[in-house]
């Protein structure tokens, strides 16, 4: 086995794969109220075609982290089937999941072989949450919330991403109902990978700046990141914990250990890349094992050393979050 390592020292070994771009919510952040237009079907990858990669990539590269996401990975039809062809892999898999269907599916996802989920939600007011991802479903992502709970997911996770003036008046109350449900909630800062491009830095609000606000009423103490980019902090009373991922303000790239697989299977060595490459054409010209080995390091090869939001050299890239897969 070849352990992959990147220009800037970096060990690569987490892959995150977009099970399909389509997408039942359009949050503000991520995507357009009308949509955007799905990749045609036999654009995207099969389920054997994405093993096939995921296999590759353990045996010979060794990851050990596969993280299905979407667009919603819950949409894909048969999604439960895939989480069972993968569990025979030796990896921490895990799911990002708006949660709107865990109600139904946290349990069979559980029995597949999932090991992990993070459900984003980003305020817990019915109105709000409409506003935000332009659909009313707080009541749906609660219920999956509490499903995951229920079949076992060890940490749950919950995503939060805070923008000023719309929800960053909601940290604590997130806060205290992670501490109340045992989940852990990750607050991340808003990148300009929304659809719309209608990102500016004064919506962000900075990761130190939740951290702080939260330490007021629940005192928290830091402590080193293991495999995440993360920033993890503990509450003194033992109440759990809370991470906070600050991409913008304070940006991870130095540890980032991450390539991305889309929906119609192009590898991205970074969220923000500009260049893809192309798994799937090796895939449907009968390319052999040693053929998507190659395009997994190719693209490893070609990693940034990090990514320059904020600076004049910052070009945003031609996919939005949704079609990525964060
Ligand atoms: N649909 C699933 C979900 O919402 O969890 C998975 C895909 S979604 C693109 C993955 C994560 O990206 C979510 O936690 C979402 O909040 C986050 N995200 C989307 N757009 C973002 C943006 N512009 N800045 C920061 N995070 C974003
Ligand atoms: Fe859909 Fe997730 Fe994007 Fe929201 S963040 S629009 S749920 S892909």
């Amino acid at each position: 086995m070849v352990t992959l390592v990147d220009p800037h020292g970096r060990t690569v070994r987490d892959l995150r794969i977009s099970v399909t771009d389509r997408c039942d919510f359009r949050c503000r952040y991520c995507m357009p109220a009308e949509g955007l237009t799905w990749l045609p079907r036999d654009e995207v990858l099969t389920f054997e075609e994405i093993v096939r990669v995921a296999r590759v990539s353990v045996a010979r590269f060794g990851f050990d982290a596969i993280r299905l996401t979407g667009g919603e990975p819950t949409l894909r039809r048969g999604i439960v089937d895939l989480v069972a062809m993968l569990r025979e892999l030796p990896v921490d898999l895990a799911m990002t999941t708006n949660g709107a269907s865990l109600d139904r599916l946290a349990a069979p996802l559980r029995a597949a072989g999932l090991r992990r989920v993070n459900i984003s939600c980003d305020s817990l007011r019915l109105d709000r949450f409409a506003a935000i991802t332009r659909r009313d479903a707080l009541g749906k992502v609660l219920a999956g919330i509490d499903a995951a709970l229920a079949a076992g997911f060890d940490p749950v996770k919950i995503n939060v991403v805070l923008m000023r003036g719309v929800n960053d008046d909601e940290a604590v109350d997130f806060a205290r109902f992670g501490r109340e449900k045992g989940a852990q909630i990750r607050f991340i800062e808003f990148m300009p990978l929304d659809a719309e491009g209608g990102w500016s830095r004064d919506q962000v609000v900075a990761a130190d700046d939740t951290i702080a606000a939260i330490n007021a009423v629940y005192p928290l103490e830091g402590f080193a990141h293991e495999v995440e980019p993360a920033t993890r902090y503990r509450y003194v009373d033992g109440r759990g914990e809370i991470g906070a991922v600050p991409s913008v303000t304070r940006p991870f790239c130095g540890d980032c250990d991450r390539i991305r697989l889309t929906a119609d299977g192009q590898i991205r060595s970074c969220l923000f890349a500009l260049d893809e490459h192309d798994v799937r054409a090796v895939l449907r010209s009968g390319g052999s094992d040693d053929d998507v080995a190659a395009v997994v390091e190719r693209a490893v090869g070609t990693k940034w050393a990090g990514h320059h939001i904020g600076q004049v050299t910052f070009i945003r890239p031609g996919r939005s979050m949704s079609q990525i897969g964060g």
